[in-house]
């Protein structure tokens, strides 16, 4: 059995880590972990055979040669790894949570910050148990802030995380209503997202907080931290506002405390929030107000978030990534609020919500009954929960997508603004060629 300080040393002699037999990279140390139906130590051959210089397996009888280390269990090993790194490394670590927006302000924080330091950041949405430790471990000596994604199904998850990560800095973006199954309903939530604050409280570090958001304002209240940077995203006069919000329509457009004005490629007042978040994170870096608006101005989304996409006549917004009540709400809240003409929405069921789909998806037609939007097209069994709600002129339901891209083939949409969102599993994306060609 290998110790984790000789592990070190083997893993300091490789290029990267690896999981993936079909990505593996030369001399790259992979880590054979197990899958819910297979076992990775039977790949261990196949990776030294693609290049890797070793291959940590935990069964014995996988042994052949000294490229193979053997260790207790192969996610512990990873994990514990990826723990030893980051203590090498002296540099601030932002963890950031939340059950929407943490990719997207991910992101714009590293644009922020990228302006004056290196940096490293969460690579896509390598957010969980697996992918935090394979961030950790992809930073090197040159890196001076690392900011990593936590990504949450269940309490104890970013417990976990934090455990390994050890972030110097931490962010809520907000605190909704995602994966209510795992984490039994929203007290759950706060509870499991609050696990971040939990640790720098009890590490006494910094966290970065909206005056506007009342449930993570309340967790900082019985904590103490190193520092509580409180934030806000209009113009409170008691906080420093840094920017504030032009226009809603359809990009977000804000404007400095100097009166100049920036037009983003995000869309939704809850990107604005996101925005703020970067800008104040990283003026507390030492970023230049100025470059830090530049820099998330400048920022172009991608992966169906929030993105507009024209398609023939048809400007539409792909937020089909994924969607849960509270991001739903927001999306359809900020599309109902876009001054535009003829306005659709195309919407598909949220997942994961136990037993509270129902009266979620229930709570999303109440809602759509107090917009005003030309056509409202539902697809998926949970929406049908949805339909109810709603006057039986203004609505189409399919089933399925299916039926939803018979209908649009047989009614073409024309000069029309519609939202696409959904849960992942819907991969509403796939309506996108029904809506207009892209040129
Ligand atoms: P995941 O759980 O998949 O990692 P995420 O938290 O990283 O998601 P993003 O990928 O950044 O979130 O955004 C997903 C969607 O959440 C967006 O397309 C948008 O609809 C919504 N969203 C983004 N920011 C916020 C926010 N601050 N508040 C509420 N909803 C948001
Ligand atoms: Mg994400």
């Amino acid at each position: 059995m290998i110790s984790l300080t000789e592990l070190y040393q083997k893993y300091k002699e490789c290029t990267g880590v690896s999981t993936d037999t079909r990505k593996i990279e030369a001399n790259s140390i992979f880590f054979a972990l197990k899958g819910p139906n297979f076992d990775a130590n039977a790949f261990a051959e196949q990776a030294l055979e693609k290049g890797a210089k070793y291959a940590v397996v935990d069964d014995a009888s996988y042994v052949k040669n000294q490229q193979y280390l053997l260790v207790e269990d192969g996610l512990k090993a990873l994990q514990a790894l990826a723990n030893y790194h980051r203590k090498q490394l002296n540099i601030p670590f932002i963890g950031l949570t939340g059950s929407n927006g943490k990719t997207t302000t991910k992101e714009l924080i590293n644009a922020v910050l990228s302006k004056k330091y290196r940096t490293y950041a969460t690579v896509g949405n390598l957010n969980n148990h697996i992918g935090v430790p394979l961030t950790i471990l992809a930073i090197d000596e040159k890196v001076e802030i690392a900011i990593i994604e936590m990504g949450a199904n269940k309490q104890g998850d970013i417990k976990e995380l934090v455990e390994i990560a050890e972030p110097t800095h931490g962010f809520i973006t907000n605190i909704g209503k995602a994966h209510l199954e795992g984490f039994g309903g929203v007290e759950g939530v706060v509870k499991g997202k609050g696990e971040l604050f939990d640790w720098l409280s009890e590490n006494h570090q910094t966290v970065f907080v909206n005056v506007a958001s009342t449930p993570t304002l309340a967790m900082t209240e019985n904590r103490q931290f190193k520092e509580t940077i409180i934030y806000t995203t209009d113009a409170n006069p008691n906080y420093k506002t840094v920017v504030s919000m032009v226009s809603k329509s359809p990009f977000v457009t804000f404007e400095d405390t100097a009166g100049n004005l920036y037009s983003s490629h995000l869309t939704g007042v809850y990107n604005f929030q996101n925005i703020c978040a970067a800008i104040r994170i990283g003026q507390y870096f030492g970023i230049d107000l100025t470059a830090a608006c530049k820099a998330v101005a400048d920022y172009v989304p991608n992966n169906n978030r929030s993105q507009f996409v024209k398609r023939g006549t048809n400007m539409v917004l792909m937020d089909a990534y994924n969607a849960n009540p509270s991001s739903m709400s927001a999306a359809i809240t900020y599309f109902n609020e876009l001054k535009v003409d003829k306005k659709m929405v195309i919407l598909g069921d949220m997942f994961e919500l136990g037993d509270e789909a129902e009266a979620e998806h229930e709570a999303i037609g109440k809602l759509l009954a107090n917009c005003k939007f030309d056509y409202i097209l539902l697809a998926g069994k949970l929406m049908e929960s949805a339909v109810k709600e709603l006057p039986v002129m203004k609505v189409h339901y399919f089933p399925d997508k299916f039926g939803l891209h018979n209908w649009l083939q047989d009614y073409p949409v024309s000069n029309t603004h519609i939202l696409v969102k959904g849960s992942r599993g819907m991969s509403l994306e796939s309506v996108l060629p029904f809506l207009g060609s892209t040129k």
